[in-house]
């Protein structure tokens, strides 16, 4: 089969045909560093990660840039509130973000600019739009003229666009709202010492002109794949697409890849809704970061993801079956290709992690073949589950303790005592196994 991806654009899943063999320019929209990652922004990121590597697995050399927004309304709102300057706020959160894609081994994109400093950039696109005549003068700002644009919505497959005068200064709007909106934005005192000098104005930047500019200035006027999740369709995406497309003429992205979101009882987990959770909530509760990536592969990336505990629950109990299966793998050097096969088939069909998930399930089952372990290392190259590692899990010396109380309690057969000590262990996150040569300790 040939690679295919879901083209939001056509609505299809089409062929993909990279701008150049055998290379790929890929640009995902970062993270708004004015508060923690939740886990369903850190969805889209794994699916990122997934779609690098899958490229990379098939022979693509690529180019992956993520941007971080460390300037816009909800970064300066939030610095504020908390009386510190803008740099020292957003860096902290950056810092917490990634720190979050290292425990969820997310590969670091090769290029991660920060809006802040391609400011200059966004300043010449704004410039070239101003003089094309896209982009016009109001008494708050510069802002783009959707009407001039002719295709303006299509991504979106906006219906018919009022063709009103007004405007927009927010950076986020709702599809009822197609308005022209705001390149840069006049200071004011509200911005404090948040501001950039530019020819027609001081002023900070729109956050749908950062994506084109930091876009364009790493991967070219027209690139392969740019990503994020579906609600970046409209205005972001759709709005990234005017501004590129108006000031060079070409077409900006061949492939637009959304991912569907993860959601709670109360629908799409979002900050504003309140029903966020964190990795470091995940944590408390007793899971691992890859616990939630094991998960994320569950679901086909544009399908929604239900979250809840329990099939948080049931991917960690999977994710270690699966891994203890392999501990009893024995290395026989061979590579089992007819496994791989099938593993790549699912990938090149729009990413079909379950299915790919599945294929690894039957191949680590299968008591005839042969080449496992070199298969799984392969895998484990795009699922990322440290499938092949095998931690020396510290054991606390309370445990240790524990364990031997209970086996006292075994010797002298007083098995209500042994069990409410199993009980006690498991409560501290550890497992206890009765085996030939005594009792063996991991962590659940
Ligand atoms: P933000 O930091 O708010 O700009 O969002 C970062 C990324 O997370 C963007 O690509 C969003 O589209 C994505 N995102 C936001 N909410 C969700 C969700 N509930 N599920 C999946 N992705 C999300
Ligand atoms: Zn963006």
């Amino acid at each position: 089969m040939t690679l295919k991806f879901y083209n939001t654009l056509t609505r299809k899943k089409q062929v993909f045909k990279p701008l150049k063999s055998k290379q790929v320019g890929i640009y995902s929209c970062g993270p708004t560093v004015y508060n923690y990652a939740h886990i369903g922004n850190l969805r889209t990121y794994i699916f990122n990660d997934l779609l690098k590597k899958s490229l990379e697995f098939l022979g693509y050399k690529v180019t992956h840039v993520m941007n971080i927004t460390d300037v816009d309304d909800k970064t300066i709102t939030a610095s504020k509130k908390q009386g510190v300057s803008l740099k020292k706020f957003t860096r902290e959160y950056e810092k917490i973000f990634f720190n979050d894609l290292k425990s969820l081994n997310i590969k670091k994109p090769t290029h991660i600019p920060r809006a802040t400093e391609s400011i200059k950039d966004m300043i010449k696109l704004i410039q070239v739009l101003l003089k094309k005549g896209y982009a016009y003068k109001s008494d708050d700002g510069i802002y783009f003229s959707i009407k001039k644009f002719k295709s303006y919505g299509k991504l979106a497959k906006l219906q018919k666009i009022k063709k009103s005068k007004s405007r927009i200064a927010n950076d986020s709007y709702d599809k009822e709202n197609a308005k022209d909106f705001a390149l840069w934005k006049f200071h004011t005192q509200e911005d404090g010492d948040n501001f950039w000098k530019a020819g027609f104005g001081k002023g900070r930047p729109g956050w749908h002109i950062e994506c084109s500019a930091m876009s364009m200035k790493k991967l070219g006027e027209t690139f392969d794949i740019h990503t994020g999740a579906s609600d970046l369709i409209f205005p972001h995406h759709t709005n990234e697409i005017a501004q590129s497309q108006a000031a060079t003429g070409k077409q900006f992205v061949k492939y637009w890849l959304h991912a569907g979101f993860l959601t709670m009882k109360q629908g799409k987990m979002s900050k504003s809704l309140g029903n966020i959770l964190r990795l470091k909530d995940l944590r408390q509760k007793g899971f691992s970061a890859l616990d939630y990536r094991y998960l994320t592969l569950t679901t086909h990336y544009r399908e929604q993801l239900r979250f809840s505990l329990e099939n948080l629950n049931a991917s960690k109990i999977a994710l270690q079956r699966l891994k203890n299966i392999i501990l009893t793998i024995k290395n026989d050097k061979k590579i089992n290709n007819k496994y791989l096969a099938q593993f790549t088939e699912a990938l090149k069909d729009d990413l079909n992690t379950p299915k790919a998930l599945a294929i690894l399930w039957k191949l680590v089952r299968d008591p005839d073949a042969e080449g496992k372990l070199k298969a799984i290392k392969k895998i484990d190259e795009i699922f990322s589950l440290d499938l092949l590692k095998n931690e020396k899990t510290k054991i606390p010396q309370k445990i240790k303790k524990l364990v031997d109380e209970r086996e006292r309690a075994r010797k002298n057969k007083d098995w209500k005592t042994a069990d409410s000590i199993r009980e006690k262990i498991n409560e501290f996150g550890f497992q206890v196994d009765d085996t030939g040569r005594g009792a063996k300790i991991s962590k659940k």
